[in-house]
């Protein structure tokens, strides 16, 4: 399915990772300003090219994509270093101070304290007690005063400040960008594997075949030396036992000849009368000289299919 191995790699490590969460992380040099650096390094490849990947096997269904949040960034150098400030939508100044405020029905509006008259309410302009709010009255517990001009306001101008260029940001012209986490969707990628490394179509194989079966078991040799064996099938008749091993070799483009020699290697030290290489997608050329001088059966990705074949009938 997958030529290349690093992703199954980076499933691999997914799989190991506690949290198994690709995330990623803001960085205005590049080119969609955020980037996923752990992936990067599995992946071998540039920060895009890496996310155009992660997108492809998010939607493929191998990774599962969520909502991480957002970043709002300078629209003129992209910095996130963004402080939120006030101004006075009058004058400008920047003398702004939030204060809890009045509105008389005579027109007058002022802070709380201008209305304090002992115990009571009363209006400083008109000299009326206050008695009904909204009917008489409304009280604003947020209002704003410019310092310098006085003037009242229920809002003030507000904008964002660049700490870098210094740019001021009207909300609205803030850039946003949305960050999303990616897990790895564990039913797909055992689907997956079971297609790519198909280990138990071949035991299911050697079982129908009478034999019984072993995976990734460690055996030792006649040289004294452990073995580790991908599958491992034995068959009894009388006296006579007859044991096939079985390796299995991934590889980006071609299977070297070094994963056959060591493959005979085990075989011959366990005394294994058969030996069969599972070699994907193929094995190079000088990998199948050595197969074929070793007795070594090979099943590449097409033999594959075919024995699908096979046990499906
Ligand atoms: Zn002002
Ligand atoms: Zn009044
Ligand atoms: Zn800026």
């Amino acid at each position: 399915m997958f030529k290349d191995e690093r992703i199954w790699k980076l499933f691999q490590q997914l799989i190991e990772k506690k949290n198994g969460e690709l995330n990623p992380k803001f960085d205005p040099t590049c080119e969609k300003l955020y980037r996923y650096p752990e992936a990067e390094e599995i992946l071998n490849k540039p920060p895009l090219t890496t996310i155009y990947l992660i997108e492809d096997l998010a939607r493929l269904g191998y990774l599962k994509k969520s909502f991480k949040g957002k970043l709002f960034l300078c629209p003129i150098c992209n910095s996130d270093e963004l402080k939120y400030e006030t101004f006075c939508p009058k004058c400008g100044s920047a003398f702004v101070l939030k204060m809890k405020a009045i509105e008389h029905n005579c027109g007058y509006l002022g802070r709380l304290e201008t209305f304090q008259d002992g115990k009571n309410f009363r209006c400083p302009k008109c000299l009326q007690e206050l008695k009904i709010i909204e009917e008489d009255y409304k009280f604003y517990p947020a209002f704003y005063q410019c310092q310098d001009c006085e003037e009242y306001f229920k809002e003030p101008k507000e904008f964002w400040h660049c700490q870098k260029c210094g740019a001021k940001i009207e909300k609205e012209n803030l850039k946003e960008i949305y960050l999303f986490s990616y897990q790895l969707n564990e039913e797909a990628i055992s689907n997956l594997k079971s297609k790519a490394l198909p280990k138990e179509k071949i035991v299911e194989f050697l079982k129908s075949q009478g034999y019984e079966v072993q995976e990734g078991v460690k055996i030792d040799g006649r040289s004294g030396a452990e073995h580790e064996i991908d599958i491992l099938a034995t068959k009894k008749s009388g006296p006579l036992e007859h044991r096939i091993v079985v390796g299995f070799a991934v590889a980006e483009e071609e299977v070297p000849a070094e994963e056959v020699i060591k493959l005979y290697a085990k075989a011959y030290d366990v005394n294994a009368a058969d030996v069969i290489l599972v070699a994907l997608p193929k094995l190079s050329a000088d990998a199948l000289h050595f197969a074929k001088h070793y007795r070594i059966r090979v099943f590449e990705k097409e033999d594959l299919e075919k024995l699908e074949k096979i046990i499906e009938k």
